[in-house]
């Protein structure tokens, strides 16, 4: 069975839509599968279409969180509850083409892939600011930790295995483009046009996207780290320089102008030390973030959950070490 793993937040107008497009695609492809909405703490109507859909259509199921925690606390989630033999995590808005499923399914049952990554042949509409900030986003994560994500997307067909792997992680901050790359296993892409946005607006906001790219760039790389190394060791070259300098000055009797070294040095000194302990605690933050093992979601309403006790009368939702 394929467990199709669709993120949604204010996704009201896509819902009914959406389930119909990708239900309708995988019957007529004859597989088996069951559509996962995760409603990330939506405000609007979102979690009662999607409560609907699932008491009329077996298939459906529906995840409700109870806040909004972000598109990886949601994918994550349903990663940990799918029941599939694979899954494909992919968009509520239709940007991301479902008519790919099936030749994804192809690949991973015919070929033994166990992971396709759909990559965007080309980024698609995005205004100058965004691509920019994306542009050194993708070029730092590239250059320090090697993962090339300028293309790559959340949307992704994953093996039994890699899902089983990536619930292992213990980590809380995550990155799942990234960390489905980082776990290795036999993987191939595909290209797919980026599609404009069925309806709604899109979820992002200036903030949550930096707050996004500064996590993810400290969860993978210790670049910023390195960088202070290296100004240290510049800086270092510099005070011998300077000492010397300073030094010559001294013996040929010039030392009183030496004060403007002087002056400049504890300058210097003082802002790369407030820059080094900015960047140490940043990492200091995340630690802390990590070592707290906040769940990285919390599950409200889960529709499968109801359905079992409305069969057997009582509850066995069990919450697979969500909260562990
Ligand atoms: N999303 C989510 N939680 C959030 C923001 C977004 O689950 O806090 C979902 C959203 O419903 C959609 C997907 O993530 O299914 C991608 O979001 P969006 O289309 O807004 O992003 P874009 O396509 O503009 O990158
Ligand atoms: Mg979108």
């Amino acid at each position: 069975m394929l467990s199709v793993i669709i993120p949604a937040y204010n996704e009201q107008e896509n819902i009914r839509n959406t389930a119909k497009v990708i239900g309708g695609i995988l019957t007529e492809n004859s597989i088996e599968y069951e559509l996962m909405f995760v409603d990330d703490g939506s405000s609007d109507d979102t979690w009662q279409i999607i409560e609907e859909l699932s008491a009329e259509d077996a298939s459906v199921r529906g995840l409700r969180f109870s806040r909004n925690f972000g598109k990886e606390g949601a994918v994550f989630a349903g990663l940990r509850r799918c029941r599939g033999d694979c899954a494909v995590v992919i968009d509520c808005d239709l940007q991301h083409p479902p008519e790919l499923i099936p030749q994804m399914l192809q690949l991973h049952d015919e070929q033994g892939y166990e992971v396709v990554e759909a990559v965007k042949s080309s980024r698609g509409k995005e205004g100058l600011m965004y691509k920019m900030f994306a542009k050194s986003f993708y070029r730092i994560m590239k250059g320090s930790s090697n993962v090339d994500l300028d293309r790559a997307s959340d949307y992704k067909l994953l093996d039994r295995k890699v899902i089983d792997a990536l619930n292992d992680m213990p980590e809380r901050i995550t990155f799942f483009r990234a960390l489905s790359s980082w776990v290795g296993f036999r993987t191939t892409k595909i290209e797919f046009e980026v599609a404009p946005r069925n309806a709604g607006k899109s979820k992002w906001s200036f903030k949550k996207l930096m707050r996004f790219a500064l996590n993810n760039i400290t969860s993978f790389t210790n670049f910023p780290m390195q960088i202070i190394t290296w100004l240290g060791v510049l800086f270092f070259i510099f005070a011998v320089v300077m000492g010397i300098q300073s030094l010559v000055n001294f013996f040929s009797g010039r030392a009183l102008e030496g004060f403007t070294t002087v002056y400049m040095l504890i300058l210097l000194t003082g802002a790369f030390i407030m820059i080094g302990l900015g960047i140490i605690g940043y990492y200091m933050s995340k630690i802390y973030e990590e070592i707290k093992f906040r769940p990285r979601y919390i599950i409200s309403v889960d529709t499968l959950d109801k359905d079992k006790k409305n069969k057997t009368g009582k509850d066995n939702s069990d919450n697979n070490g969500e909260n562990d």
